[in-house]
């Protein structure tokens, strides 16, 4: 949805990216307040989590050694530290906005899937997700940016509702709401979903799909240039950036061209 170019780049170039500070400190964050809920209740402090966060920075780094590279070059540890404590305070910003004390979440970092009637398999991981004692659902996830301007919600609930109808089609119901945490700013995003919202993500998820296939045939990935080119790793290798793609790694369909005059009347054959 974001760039056709840049999903070509990831998934079927599989170029490497860099690890970005931003990305793994959000890694860090929701691996703290997931861990959280290993606790006793009462025990689910502020003070708790922000104690959570070094210990957490150690098995990520376990699982991922390649993190290192981040603060390649600080030797003081000064950066690193800096960007703890920044860590450190997302977490306790979360406290502000739900009381985990009062939380026992149904499911943490839940692995969903389920395949459409048109066999398109969709899957995700959800951050929580609550269960309410009438059996109603909620979904939550958290980010640690900034929430968007009112006119961008509808892009960020998309996520939630991609989620909710995994789960419409998986368990047949309904998530009675989604919640969007966003530790950056401090806000809660909250939507109430009903079935024509998931309908109308199914149909663009088809569309979506229809177009990843269509591209995937005939090579034609076009660049779509917003203000995230800013953080694309790509920009070396995009042509709107004067870069050139590698050779594309997939046969290409070549489909017949109707006669034109101008090339003297033949068709060719030609990627499309
Ligand atoms: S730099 Fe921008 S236009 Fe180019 S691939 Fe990356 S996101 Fe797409």
């Amino acid at each position: 949805m974001q760039c056709p170019l840049l999903y070509r780049f990831r998934v079927i170039d599989k170029l490497p990216e860099k690890p970005s500070e931003a990305a793994t400190r959000g890694t860090l964050v929701h691996a703290v307040l997931e861990r959280l809920f290993d606790d006793p209740a009462t025990e689910r402090t502020a003070g708790r989590a922000r104690a959570l966060v070094p210990g957490q920075w150690d098995r990520l780094l376990e699982s991922k050694p390649q993190l290192t590279e981040l603060f390649a070059g600080d030797q003081e540890g000064e950066r690193l530290s800096r960007w703890l404590v920044e860590a450190e305070e997302l977490v306790e910003r979360w406290f502000t906005l739900e009381d985990p004390t009062r939380l026992e979440p149904a499911e943490r970092e839940l692995f969903v899937e389920t395949e459409l009637e048109s066999g398109l398999r969709l899957r995700g991981i959800i951050d929580r997700v609550d269960v309410a004692p009438s059996g109603e659902v909620r979904i939550v996830d958290y980010k640690t940016g900034k929430a968007p301007r009112p006119e961008y919600a509808e892009g960020a609930l998309f996520q939630m509702k991609f989620y909710a109808l995994v789960i419409w089609r998986w368990k047949g119901v309904v998530p009675r709401r989604l919640q969007l945490v966003y530790l950056g700013s401090g806000d809660v995003l909250t939507y109430d979903p009903v079935e024509a919202d998931l309908e109308r993500v199914e149909r663009k998820l088809l569309a979506l799909w229809e177009a990843i296939r269509e591209a995937t045939e005939t090579g034609d990935w076009r660049p779509r240039p917003t203000k995230l080119c800013g953080w694309c790793d790509h920009r070396a290798v995009c042509p709107e950036f004067g870069g050139t793609p590698p050779a594309y790694p997939l046969p290409v369909a070549l489909t017949e061209r109707p006669a034109d005059p101008a090339e003297g009347g033949q068709g060719r054959m030609g990627p499309v």
